[in-house]
């Protein structure tokens, strides 16, 4: 096909770094769906063509998955978009989820990241598996012939579902079960709907379904199906039921009422989105919100109660306030760790940093009404902090959305069920995958809570070691 639109060599010379524009703020938090405007296609073959076709595409590399980036890049440029669907279907399962909530670490790693804006890597990969559903190029993954081997994956998340289509399209019976009453798990529960769209994850679903795998939602291992019957009717188990534990906040006046984990302020306003009926919700409207934590979840809250018309939000943290640019010690392509907004942050919030929480403050009817802290100043290195006299102060607030990371897999009686054992870091004990003789870990369970891309690729690994030990067991009987 004839390249067009520009002379590509050159093109990062000759063309900023574009994205599909955003609706602005006060349009945007009247809804809860999805934000981005259309972007005509010739501007996203446009963008491809930044591409300079490293010889050592360090973007490949950073990516956890190993997208072959500069050849999907290329083919995009060619005006070869099927070509470009399967180049990127080899080593991602599901480029409709990375494309709309996956940080991207292939762009931080971007050679041309090192002088100017990076290749739109991740707004080209959500435009080539959206033409792809579009023209009908994504396939039922159905396979060839079944082995009569069944497998079951307990959790439904990213890891969970990779496992699952790599393993039923290697011709094995394939069970999901989750305990909630939809598959997706964090992605349904945890991530707002104007991050991703529910649609998009029961597309890929309808998808799986065709393909010969089965779902068993609401079902609870452990508790409506003991691990006992699990492991007599499967041949092997992955387990990729992740690090859903927020960690706690233990400091005087934790028990108000007002103040919750950010995932179940989250989970509670998805499952109200998604039809679910939910016991009791939790409003921002017309409150005063203090968001703890400044990670992607805290972003998630902020732009959650936008949309449920908080009175003000707060959002505070006790990490450093990053540099604007990147420092020497954090050079290229590490990660960068710089100041960054997010498009949450962009709707308003009043950010502050090294700020320690110290005390939750209630009225006499046990409502909370503000939080005690104090500004702290880090030491060199960031061995340890000092907090700073006479900086005390309380921030008011009426609600408290925690969201200051997972703690690491519970070692819950589920695992010692299933025989797992576990590190001295409360991470399974596992060989390439295997954590007993038939069972297999992945995601967020074997690594701690982490990016979606890397629950992929572990679904994806852990699958391909299941796959190896379901298809040795099978010679070891024939012969
Ligand atoms: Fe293209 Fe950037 Fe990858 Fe180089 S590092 S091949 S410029 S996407």
């Amino acid at each position: 096909m004839e390249k067009k639109y520009i002379n590509k060599p050159l093109a990062f010379l000759e063309l900023p770094r574009e994205l599909p524009s955003a609706q602005e703020p006060e349009t945007r938090t009247k809804h809860f769906g999805e934000f981005l405007e259309p972007f005509p296609q010739e501007k996203t073959v446009e963008q491809s063509a930044r591409c300079m076709d490293c010889g050592i595409p360090f973007c490949h590399s950073a990516c956890p998955l190993g997208n072959d980036i500069p050849a999907f890049n290329e083919a995009v440029y060619e005006g070869n978009w099927e070509k470009a669907f399967h180049i990127l279907d080899k080593t991602n399962n599901f480029p409709e989820f990375t494309g709309r909530v996956c940080p991207a670490p292939c762009e931080k790693s971007c050679v041309l990241s090192i002088q100017q804006s990076p290749v739109s890597i991740e707004h080209i990969e959500k435009s080539i598996i959206e033409e792809a559903y579009h023209k009908g190029w994504v396939n039922v993954k159905a396979p060839k012939a079944r082995t009569g081997k069944k497998v079951a994956v307990i959790g439904s998340g990213p890891a969970g579902l990779a496992a699952a289509e790599q393993l039923n399209e290697a011709g094995h019976e394939i069970t999901i079960f989750e305990k909630d009453q939809k598959a997706g798990g964090l992605m349904r529960y945890g991530i707002p709907d104007f991050k991703l769209e529910k649609w998009v994850i029961d597309r890929r679903l309808s998808f799986m379904v065709k393909a010969g795998i089965k779902f068993e939602c609401g079902k609870e291992i452990g508790k409506d199906i003991s691990a006992e019957d699990i492991q007599a009717n499967f041949d092997a188990i992955v387990l990729c039921t992740g690090a859903p534990v927020a960690r706690e906040m233990e400091i005087p006046g934790s028990g108000l009422k007002g103040i919750h984990k950010a995932m179940e302020y989250l989970t509670l306003q998805n499952q109200e989105i998604g039809g679910e009926t939910t016991a009791t919700g939790i409003s921002a409207k017309d409150k005063k919100v203090l968001v703890i934590g400044g990670g992607d979840t805290g972003s998630d809250c902020i732009g959650t109660a936008h949309r449920q018309e908080a009175d003000s939000v707060y959002q505070i943290t006790w990490g450093l306030m990053p540099p604007e640019e990147r420092k020497l010690e954090n050079p290229w392509p590490e990660w960068p760790m710089v100041f960054e907004t997010s498009s949450s942050q962009q709707e308003g919030v009043e950010r502050q940093w090294n700020i320690l929480s110290k005390e939750f403050i209630g009225d006499e009817k046990g409502n909370l009404t503000g939080l005690k802290v104090i500004e702290i100043e880090w030491e060199t290195g960031r061995k340890g902090f000092n907090e700073i006299e006479g900086s005390e102060r309380i921030i008011p607030c009426e609600l408290a959305l925690i969201s200051i990371g997972f703690q690491k897999p519970k070692r819950n009686p589920l695992y010692e069920a299933f025989g797992i054992s576990f590190d001295e870091k409360d991470l399974p004990n596992f060989d390439n995958y295997k954590a007993t003789e038939s069972v297999f870990v992945a995601g967020d369970l074997k690594r701690g809570a982490s990016l979606i891309v890397w629950a992929i690729q572990e679904g994806r690994e852990a699958a391909a070691a299941c796959h190896d030990f379901l298809s040795q067991r099978s010679s070891v009987l024939k012969n």
